[in-house]
């Protein structure tokens, strides 16, 4: 048994949209090509289904909702991040994984490589999210507290500049304080700060926690306590499980060429994907579908106000997943 998962839901933004057609829901858009994802999926269903009596095996799609609505700082907050938000876990907690219980799943995301390629990385390919609470008690002055922790955790970014999308797979962390100072409805005017930490290596979420630590232990404030509440992996890494990557680079050759399949690279650490939470119980692979096409003006890049997706990327896309979960399946045959 293997499965497929393509998300569906679009993103809030006002953002002018360039292309040549409209989303009808004011407001919300498809900025981060879910609309791609789900079309891709419906190929794969529509392939699958033509050959269905030879198929050796089991595919089982998953649509799902709620990708976007991960990190938030009132998530943060409120400590529900990786439990409540994400459609991922409440798929999961409704059975999406058993009855049948894949053995694998694989899945498709947009990105600003060109249409006809295809990105696997092994291993860690988005960061997942570290939730940094601190809480401000005494006398003193708990608002100025509160400012320098903010302004030192918001300045221990090691990241390259944010156009360098792909990056390498070096240590690389950043603190992403959402909004800074809140007066929290359940601790009324207490000060509280949020931030969430990505990171593109383990090494680089000890280097953060530790930077954090310092800071919070070190804010230099009289007569203020700060207090904090770290907790790891909230969110989970994007981890591609290298042998599944490895195993679908001939598949991806034989319908992209020789040059379309791209195997290798390393971590983006200013994205998170739900899709880590099916990775956490199921082996898998996030690729990412080229979907721009410079001569056109359209490029992929997700969550960008000029977000447009080439139509010609979700066939080949429907094509390059099929071939690889039919060859899954055919090397998992008895
Ligand atoms: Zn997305």
């Amino acid at each position: 048994v293997v499965a497929y998962r393509a998300d569906i839901d679009a993103v809030v933004t006002n953002e002018p949209d360039p292309a040549p057609f409209r989303s009808e829901t004011p407001g919300v858009r498809h900025i981060c090509g879910h609309d791609v994802h789900t079309a891709v999926a419906l190929g794969v269903a529509e392939a699958f289904t033509a050959v269905r009596d030879e198929i050796p095996g089991t595919l089982v799609l998953l649509f799902q909702p709620a990708e976007e609505s991960g990190v938030d700082l009132f998530a943060l907050q409120a400590g529900t991040i990786g439990s409540e938000a994400t459609g991922a876990l409440a798929m999961i907690r409704e059975g999406a994984l058993d009855r049948p219980r894949p053995a694998a799943i694989f899945a498709v995301h947009t990105a600003p490589l060109a249409t006809g390629q295809v990105g696997a990385v092994p291993g860690i390919a988005l960061a997942g999210a570290d939730r940094v609470v601190v809480r401000l008690s005494g006398a003193g002055d708990r608002q100025k507290a509160a400012e320098v922790i903010r302004a030192r955790i918001a300045s221990l970014h090691t990241l390259p500049p944010r156009e360098q999308v792909f990056a390498s797979g070096a240590t690389q962390f950043g603190a992403f304080v959402e909004t800074g100072l809140v007066r929290s409805a359940a601790e009324g005017e207490a000060w509280v700060l949020a931030a969430y930490v990505r990171a593109s290596t383990e090494e680089g979420y000890a280097k953060a926690r530790a930077a954090i630590q310092d800071v919070v232990r070190n804010h230099g404030v009289a007569d203020v306590e700060a207090k904090l509440d770290y907790a790891d992996r909230i969110a989970p890494d994007v981890r591609n499980d290298a042998a599944l990557v490895q195993a679908a680079a001939e598949p991806l050759r034989s319908v992209l060429g020789p040059d379309g399949a791209l195997i290798g690279g390393g971590a983006v650490p200013y994205f998170g994907e739900d899709f880590a939470f099916y990775q956490q119980r199921v082996p898998g692979v996030l690729f990412w579908l080229g979907v721009s096409r410079a001569e056109r003006g359209i490029i992929g890049v997700p969550h960008a106000p000029f977000y447009q997706a080439d139509d010609d990327a979700i066939p080949l896309g429907a094509r390059a997943m099929s071939r690889v979960l039919l060859q899954h399946l055919e090397s998992h045959a008895r």
